[in-house]
Formats: C-alpha cells, structure tokens, sequence
C-alpha cells in the first residue's frame, strides 16, 4: 500500500450538535417513509445485550401470523440463546467452554460442533491470521478476568486485574493452538472462547438471511448495537442514511454514512463499554499482546463490507492494531474503513470518502 495514509489524514472535531433521535450502539439511523402498499415497520427492543433497532420496509399482501420486526427478535434471541453466548449454558459456546474447562491439565479436547460453527470458526481464524492474532477470541479468560462489559454496566466493581493474573489468562489465548478439523473443535485443556467481537455481526447475517427469504420485505436497515444492515431499497429510492456516533461527545455523532443496497457497517469504540480509573481509561476492547485494554491511540473504528461477521471482525482487529495496520488490513480485505484517534484524526479508505460526510 503506497501512502495514502497521509492525504486521507484530516483533522476533525468541529461537530455542530443536533437534535437527533438517538439509537444506542455506535450507530444509529435516519429514515423517511413512502409508497402506497408498502408500509413502514419501527420497532426498538433488546437482545445480545445490546439495543436492536429496525426499519423494516414491508408490502402489505398475504397473511402473517407474526410481524416481521417480531420476526427479527426471534431470530437474534436464537442465535444468542443456542448458538454464540458463553453466558447461557446451553448454547454451542458454553458447552464448548464446559468441555475445554472440565478436562485434565495438559491435554488436548477434543469437541463436535455443528456445521454453522465451523463456519464461523474458520472465518475467524482467517481474519486472526491475517491480524496478527489482534482480533483472537480464544480470550475468554482474559475477558472475563477484566470484566469490563459488566463493570461498565455496573453489575460489578471494577478492579484492575494483577499482572500474574493476566500473564495466567494469556497462557490459554491461542487461536493457532486451536485446530478446526472435519466436525470437531481441537484445542488445549483452559482455552474459552467468547465471541463476543463477532456476535453482533452475526447476527446482522442471519438478519439479512431472513429478510431476503420475506417476499414482502422490500427494504430494511436493522442495527444491532454497533453492528448494521441495510438492505434493498426504501420507498422513495433515497439511499440509506447511518450515523456513526461520535466517540468523545456523547449524543452527537460524527458524521453519516450514505448507502444503497445491502452494506453492513460495524463500528467498535471505547466510548460506550468502559470505566475510568485515575484518569485512565478501561475500555473493553482487548490486546492479547499485552492482556489489557488496547492502545493503539483510537478511540473509533467503523468497516463497511458486504458481511457482517467482517466488518464486526475487522473493526475489533482495526481497533486493536491503530491506524496504518488497521487500514492496511481492511484495504485486504475491499472494506472500507474509518478510523478515528483520539485527538479527532481520521484515516480512511479512499471509498470510505465517497460515502461518509462529516457534519459541517
Ligand atoms: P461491541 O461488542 O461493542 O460491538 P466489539 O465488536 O469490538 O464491540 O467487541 C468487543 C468484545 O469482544 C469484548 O466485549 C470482548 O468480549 C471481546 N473482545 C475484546 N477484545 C477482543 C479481541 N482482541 N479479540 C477478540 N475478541 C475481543
Ligand atoms: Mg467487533
């Protein structure tokens, strides 16, 4: 990658604020209505943990037992509840962390997963490859040592974890030790996974599953926390309109992305799940370099690319491996990338221009 780094440089920061309605999650969307037989569908829940905000662009034909947006939310507390919470024991992740936990020191478990698993596995792996092993979700131990997600929601009191305690939980991070073979998962007795970096964009993927199975969903832009999709078109043809929430000023965002089509966009930032302690800020994206929150001077990364389990992928490893890594690794991967540090400088990718517009 020759420099472009340098032209796509531009200091920021000179946010006007608006009045906007606020979504939780990094970003939030901006919607209109129109069209005769296609109706608007708004509907703002919880699942994963998160808020799940969705409009839902629907034709009024046939007979439907259950609403679509309803539709939406069963789906995401499936994938959450069977498939990807280390938290719920009954879930693929849980039982897979029971098992890794359960046998004797030293050796090798061997687990069965289910095809989807597998699939989602193996496309981690290949972006931990490719990062370096900044985005590893073999850091289950590491990440609940720190907490951060609960004492950022005030579930628990924050204590910064000792150094021996983190040097013990980075002995089990090690998605290279971690085998996908056939239809089991290889890996060393105290390795957990949390896929907690991915999930969100997952789900986006399954999202936009079911919405192209609905013959009668026409366009939708569905954001679950940080993680969006958007999807055919709205009623007026005007394009999708997604802002990205600004990291230092809570309430204003900074600046909207414009979109046609399927895009997913995946922000990760350390503005929502943190805690501060003299002055420092903890924040719950990890290094697994170091074992501790990472500091690669930016406060915000936002991807756009044509998978969502990517884009919540890529702005985690971004996030953790700061500004000309970061770009460099997105450009690999065609996405297009927004990376904010601290002081207001952004870097993007030269498509990132054409679709992002700051707020004057
Ligand atoms: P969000 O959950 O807010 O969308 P991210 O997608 O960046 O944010 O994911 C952060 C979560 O991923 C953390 O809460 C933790 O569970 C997990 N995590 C933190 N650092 C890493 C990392 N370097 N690699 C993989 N997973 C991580
Ligand atoms: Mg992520």
């Amino acid at each position: 990658m020759e420099n472009k780094l340098e032209n796509k440089k531009r200091k920021s920061w000179k946010i006007i604020y608006r009045q906007l309605l606020v979504a939780a999650g990094a970003s939030l969307f901006l919607t209109g209505c129109g069209a005769a037989n296609i109706r608007q569908q708004s509907a703002v829940d919880t699942a994963m943990g998160t808020i799940v905000s969705q409009t839902l662009y629907v034709r009024q034909e046939g007979e439907q037992t259950e609403s679509e947006s309803a539709a939406v939310m069963r789906i995401l507390t499936k994938l959450e509840e069977q498939e990807l919470s280390w938290r719920i024991a009954d879930s693929e992740v849980a039982q897979i962390n029971a098992l890794a936990a359960c046998e004797p020191e030293e050796s090798l478990v061997t687990v069965p997963i289910s095809p989807s698993m597998r699939e989602i596995l193996a496309q981690i792996w290949q972006i931990s490859s490719d990062s370096q092993g900044a985005l590893d979700v073999t850091l289950g131990r590491l990440s609940r040592l720190w907490n951060l997600d609960g004492a950022a929601a005030e579930d628990t009191v924050f204590s910064i974890p000792g150094e021996e305690q983190i040097q013990s939980a980075m002995r089990d991070i090690g998605y290279e030790r971690v085998q996908l073979t056939g239809e089991t998962l290889e890996l060393p007795q105290g390795v957990q996974l949390d896929l907690g970096a991915v999930g969100k964009g997952i789900a986006c993927d399954r999202v936009s599953g079911y919405l192209r199975d609905s013959s009668r969903i026409t366009g939708a832009v569905v954001a679950v926390g940080g993680s969006v999709v958007t999807y055919g078109q709205k009623p007026d043809g005007s394009p999708w309109k997604v802002a990205i929430m600004h990291p230092r000023e809570e309430g204003n965002y900074l600046g909207v992305l414009t979109l046609k089509g399927e895009h997913y966009i995946s922000t990760s930032g350390d503005y929502e799940r943190y805690v501060t302690v003299d002055g420092v800020r903890y924040h719950h994206i990890l290094d697994p370099a170091t074992g501790a929150p990472a500091r690669s001077g930016l406060c915000s990364v936002t991807i756009v690319c044509d998978s969502g389990l990517q884009a919540d992928a890529l702005s985690t490893a971004c996030f953790v491996l700061g500004p000309e890594q970061g770009l460099a690794l997105a450009q690999s991967y065609g996405a297009e990338a927004l990376l904010v540090e601290e002081d207001g400088t952004m870097y993007m990718t030269e498509g990132m221009e054409d679709i992002f517009s700051e707020n004057p």
